[in-house]
């Protein structure tokens, strides 16, 4: 049997690795993205570029989407020359971006009353993960679209959780980073009192990484201050994105969620001291000296 024609909505960070690993498999590709010159690359390398998602979709049996938030994924599927607008009956339409559990509700609905199936699969797993095949899929939607969209995601992906109806794969993802994130801003917090404290850093590090505290986030994180190297593999910014959507998600709940609040907090000071573009790992750059604290010693002297 031939591989379905597969359209990537979305060559970042994680799409561009994921439509290489297809196009390796030798799937027949159609890429998009809203800047042009990040399709450059894959002209030699035997995909058909997009000039719009539209055309993507009316060229593909299977459509994901990997792009930035709610925003960029509402302007691929539903804005002027929308994937949703080209797609055919008997697609799958993936969205495999971390978004809200609300706005993926509200596409589902879209792509329902249009014929399609949908299936919400964000993933775990960061760049290299993307590029070599080994991503973590966590997807909502009816089990016949995911048998169709399996090929597909098998290639990307080392396993594919199916968690139930649409919207639970976009949860489990947040809930995802609302653990990564929290665990983040705690090292950096850690660090600012590791050297208020005048500990020695790389001994205190190798305490942490090397003790109970020393999970997968605190190693990679650790890592990337060894060597400076701050290049984004995951940006702060969609950190705290995602922290911002599954506060919202808690709150419609009738949960609060104080660590992710907190958290959140130290992200956006990150963002504020022009780190946003970085690796979320760059939040141990941010300062963390209380100027409050720092009055109420004046004040008592
Ligand atoms: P990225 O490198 O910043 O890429 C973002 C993509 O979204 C680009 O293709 C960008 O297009 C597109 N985009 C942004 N706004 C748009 C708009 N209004 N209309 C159309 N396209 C738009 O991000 P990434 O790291 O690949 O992440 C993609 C998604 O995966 C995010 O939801 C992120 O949270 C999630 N994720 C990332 C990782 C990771 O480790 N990086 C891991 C798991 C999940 P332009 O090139 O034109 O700007």
């Amino acid at each position: 049997m031939s591989e379905p024609h597969v359209a990537i909505l979305g060559l970042g960070i994680m799409g561009s690795g994921m439509a290489r690993r297809l196009l390796s498999a030798n799937f027949p590709l159609v890429v998009y993205n809203r800047n042009r010159e990040k399709c450059t690359p894959f002209t030699n390398d035997g995909a058909v570029i997009a000039t719009s998602p539209r055309e993507a979709a009316s060229r593909s049996q299977i459509i994901l989407s990997m792009v930035a938030d709610d925003a960029a994924s509402r302007d691929v599927w539903l804005g002027e020359n929308g994937a949703l607008s080209g797609a055919s009956s008997d697609s799958v339409l993936i969205e495999s971006s971390t978004l809200s559990g609300e706005w993926v509700r509200e596409l589902a609905t879209r792509a329902i009353e249009r014929g399609c199936r949908f299936l919400d699969a964000p993933v775990t797993g960061t760049k290299p993960h993307a590029a070599s095949g080994e991503l973590v899929f966590l997807v909502g939607g009816s089990a016949e679209a995911l048998d169709t969209a399996l090929p597909v995601l098998s290639v990307l992906g080392r396993h594919v959780f199916h968690l139930g109806p649409t919207g639970r794969g976009a949860l489990m993802k947040l809930i995802n980073n609302l653990v990564c994130s929290v665990q983040a801003a705690s090292f950096a917090e850690a660090l600012s009192l590791i050297d208020a404290g005048n500990l020695d850093r790389v001994k205190a590090v190798s305490i942490l990484t090397g003790g109970a505290p020393g999970s997968e986030i605190l190693k990679r994180m650790a890592d990337r201050m060894s060597t400076r190297d701050f290049t984004p593999a995951f940006a702060l910014r969609w950190m705290a994105k995602d922290l911002e959507y599954v506060l919202n998600d808690a709150s419609g709940r009738g949960i609060s969620l104080e660590t992710a609040t907190a958290a959140l907090s130290v992200f956006q000071r990150a963002i504020a001291e022009g780190h946003g573009d970085e690796d979320f790992s760059a939040v141990t750059k941010s300062t963390r000296k209380d100027d409050r604290t720092h009055h109420l010693r004046r004040d008592k002297r």
